[in-house]
C-alpha cells in the first residue's frame, strides 16, 4: 500500500498511522500497519509492550484461557518458535511471549514508551487527526487507533482515607516491578473477582495473617491447570492453522467446550453425572455443559446450587462456607472465575474472611481497615477492585471528532459504536476490542486480530479509491446498536452488578455494552460492513489533492 504521509516543512511529524497502547491489539496494529509500508508511530504509557501483562504483576496472575488459545494466530514463524509450557501459563511466560514476539517482530523500534496520549483532535480542513502525548509530542495522522483496550484504567474502591494509610498500599493492576514479601505480614486484600481469587490463594498460605473482604463472592470453578506434554505441543503446532480456523468460527473466539444440549433435555440423574464430569475436568467445562445456562435461569440456578454444594464440601467452617457461596445472581453472570486451591485457602487458620455485607467496611485508616465492628490492623492492604472497564481508556484522552465533538460527550448517556470499531463523527478513528463489540465475552486476542485486519481492510479500501476519510454513518451506528441491545435483553449477564454493565463505577451510564450474539455472528456483521465497497454503511470524504507520495 501506497503511503499517504507526506514530508511536512513544520516541525509536527506527519504519519499515516498513530496506534495507541501496546497490548495485544497495538502491537498487531504495529506489525500489520508497518507491512502495508505505512508510516507509523505507536505510544505506550507502560516501559514496554505487554498492555494488560505489563501492569498485572500481581502474585498468582494467570490467564484462564488456555495458553495455546491465548496467542497470535496471525504468524504461523511465531507460532512454531514459541513453545508454551503450561495450559493456562502464568503472567511472567506470557510476558515472555509478548517480549519474544516483540523481538521476533522488531516492533519496539516503532514504539515510543513512557508516554501517554492525552488528546486527539480532528481537524477536517486537513483531514488528520493531531495527536498529543504527556511528554509534549505532536503528531499529525491520518489515521489513529485506540488499542486502549478494556481493562487498563485501574479502580480503586470508593472508600474514604485511601491516603491516610501508612502501611504498603498495592494495586493489582499497578503491581510493583520487584519482588514483594508477604512473610509474617498482616495483608488485606480487597475485592473477591477474578483478580482478588487468584492474589488470594498465593498469598494466604504465604502470609502471616490474610484478611479478604469480600462484598459480592465469585463463583470460581478448578482449574486443574496441567505441564503441557511435547507430543501434544507438537500436535498443536502441525494444527495451529485449523485451530485458529475453528476458534474464530466458536462463539468465544476460542477452544472452548460447547454444547447444544439444553438443561432439562436430561434426566436429572443425567444432569448430575455431566456436571460432576465438567468439574473433574476443570477448566471453563462447566460453561459448555449445557446450552441454555445464559438464557435459562432456571436451569442456571441449578448449576449455581450444584457449585454451592462443592464449596460446602471444600470448605471446613459452615459459617465461612455459607458466606462464601454466591447467591442472588446468576452463575456466569460475572465473569467465570478459575482457581486451584481458593476455597481450601479459608481452612488455614491464618486466613480470614471479612462479610462487607455483615461488616461493612468504613474507611481506610493510617493503621488499616475500619470496618463497623472495629479495625483491622494491617502491614499491606492489596487493592483487586477491578478496573473503570470497556470506555474507561477511551475517555482517559481527550479525542474530539468532527465539529468538536468530544467521545465523552457522546458517551454521556453509554457508548455508542458502530461493531465496537469506528464511531460517527469520528472520522478514521479505529478502536480495538472496543465497547459494543464482542469485547470480554470472547478471546480477547482474536478480537485484536479482526479488529486490526478489518482496519486494514479499510485503509486499503481508502487508498484504492482515493480517499482521505470514512466514518460510519448515523443510521450504521444506530442499527448496530439496536442490535447490541436486541441481543443483550435475553442475557442473563443483566442480572448481576458488574464492569460488563459498568455498575462497579460510579455515576457511569448502566447497561450491557457488548455484542453477546458469539463472535462468528460478529464477524459477519463485519464483513457485511464493507460489502458493495463500504457504501451502505459509511461515508467518505472526496480526495483533497494530498494522497500520494
Ligand atoms: P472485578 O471483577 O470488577 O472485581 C472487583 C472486586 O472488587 C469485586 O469483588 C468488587 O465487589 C470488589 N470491590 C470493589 N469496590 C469495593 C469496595 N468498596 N468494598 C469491597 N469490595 C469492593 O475486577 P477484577 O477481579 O480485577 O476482574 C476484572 C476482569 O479482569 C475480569 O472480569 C476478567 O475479565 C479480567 N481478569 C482476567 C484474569 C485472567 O485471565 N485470569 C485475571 C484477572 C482479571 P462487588 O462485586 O461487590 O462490587
Amino acid at each position: 500500500m501506497t503511503s499517504i504521509s507526506q514530508n511536512s516543512s513544520t516541525a509536527t511529524r506527519r504519519l499515516d498511522v498513530v496506534i495507541v497502547g501496546a497490548g495485544f491489539g497495538g502491537m498487531y496494529a504495529v506489525h500489520k500497519f508497518n507491512a502495508m509500508g505505512l508510516k507509523i508511530q505507536g505510544y505506550e504509557a507502560g516501559s514496554d509492550v505487554g498492555g494488560v501483562w505489563y501492569w498485572n504483576r500481581y502474585p498468582g496472575a494467570r490467564v484462564d484461557l488456555p495458553s495455546i488459545d491465548y496467542s497470535f494466530g496471525f504468524s504461523p514463524e511465531v507460532e512454531q518458535e514459541w513453545t508454551w509450557s503450561e495450559q493456562f501459563a502464568a503472567q511472567p511466560e506470557l510476558l515472555r511471549y509478548i517480549n519474544f514476539v516483540a523481538d521476533r517482530l522488531d516492533l519496539r523500534r516503532h514504539i515510543q514508551f513512557n508516554t501517554r496520549v492525552t488528546s486527539a483532535e480532528w481537524d477536517d480542513a486537513r483531514q488528520v487527526w493531531v495527536v498529543k502525548t504527556d511528554q509534549g509530542d505532536v503528531v499529525e495522522a491520518t489515521y489513529c487507533i485506540m488499542a486502549t483496550g478494556p481493562l487498563s484504567i485501574p479502580k480503586d474502591p470508593e472508600i474514604p482515607g485511601i491516603g491516610r494509610f501508612k502501611g504498603e498500599l498495592l494495586r493489582a493492576g499497578r503491581w510493583p516491578h520487584q519482588p514483594v514479601s508477604y512473610a509474617g505480614k498482616r495483608v488485606g486484600v480487597i475485592g473477591t473477582g477474578s483478580t482478588g481469587i487468584q492474589i488470594v490463594q498465593e498469598v494466604g498460605p504465604q502470609a502471616g495473617e490474610l484478611f479478604v473482604f469480600q462484598r459480592t463472592p465469585s463463583f470460581t470453578m478448578p482449574m486443574r491447570n496441567v505441564p503441557l506434554e511435547p507430543d501434544y505441543v507438537a500436535e498443536v503446532k502441525r494444527n495451529y492453522a485449523g485451530l485458529r480456523e475453528s476458534a474464530r468460527n466458536s462463539p468465544a473466539g476460542g477452544i472452548r467446550p460447547a454444547s447444544t444440549r439444553a438443561f432439562f433435555s436430561v434426566t436429572p440423574a443425567q444432569r448430575l453425572s455431566l456436571m460432576e464430569d465438567a468439574w473433574k475436568q476443570g477448566g471453563l467445562a462447566m460453561l459448555g455443559t449445557f446450552s441454555d445456562l445464559l438464557v435459562n435461569e432456571e436451569a442456571n440456578e441449578h448449576v449455581a446450587e450444584f457449585v454451592r454444594g462443592k464449596i460446602g464440601e471444600m470448605v471446613k467452617d459452615p459459617v465461612t462456607a455459607e458466606k462464601l457461596k454466591p447467591r442472588g445472581y446468576p452463575i456466569f453472570a460475572r465473569r467465570p472465575c478459575l482457581d486451584s486451591s481458593y476455597y481450601e485457602t479459608f481452612n488455614l487458620p491464618t486466613v480470614h474472611l471479612m462479610d462487607c455485607n455483615e461488616d461493612p467496611i468504613l474507611e481506610i485508616t493510617d493503621k488499616g481497615v475500619r470496618t463497623q465492628s472495629g479495625e483491622v490492623e494491617l502491614d499491606m492492604l492489596i487493592f483487586a477492585t477491578g478496573y473503570d472497564g470497556l470506555t474507561g481508556a477511551m475517555l482517559a484522552v481527550d479525542v474530539q471528532g468532527r465539529d468538536g465533538l468530544r467521545v465523552s460527550r457522546k458517551w454521556s448517556e453509554g457508548a455508542r459504536s458502530y461493531l465496537g470499531i469506528m464511531m460517527a463523527g469520528f472520522p478514521n478513528l479505529f478502536m480495538t476490542t472496543g465497547p459494543n463489540g464482542p469485547a470480554a465475552l470472547a478471546n480477547i486476542i482474536r478480537i485484536s486480530e479482526n479488529d486490526v485486519d478489518w482496519i486494514a481492510d479499510a485503509m486499503r479500501h481508502m487508498s484504492a479509491t482515493g480517499q482521505t476519510a470514512m466514518e460510519p454513518t448515523a443510521e450504521a451506528e444506530d442499527g448496530w446498536m439496536k442490535t447490541v441491545a436486541a441481543l443483550s435483553q435475553r442475557s442473563l449477564l443483566n442480572k448481576a452488578k458488574t464492569w460488563y454493565l459498568g455498575a462497579n463505577v460510579k455515576d457511569k451510564p448502566q447497561g450491557l455494552s457488548m455484542f453477546t450474539g458469539g463472535f462468528p455472528k460478529y464477524r459477519e456483521y463485519c464483513a457485511l460492513a464493507t460489502q458493495d465497497g463500504y457504501r451502505a454503511h459509511f461515508t467518505f470524504d472526496p480526495v483533497t489533492g494530498s494522497a500520494s507520495s
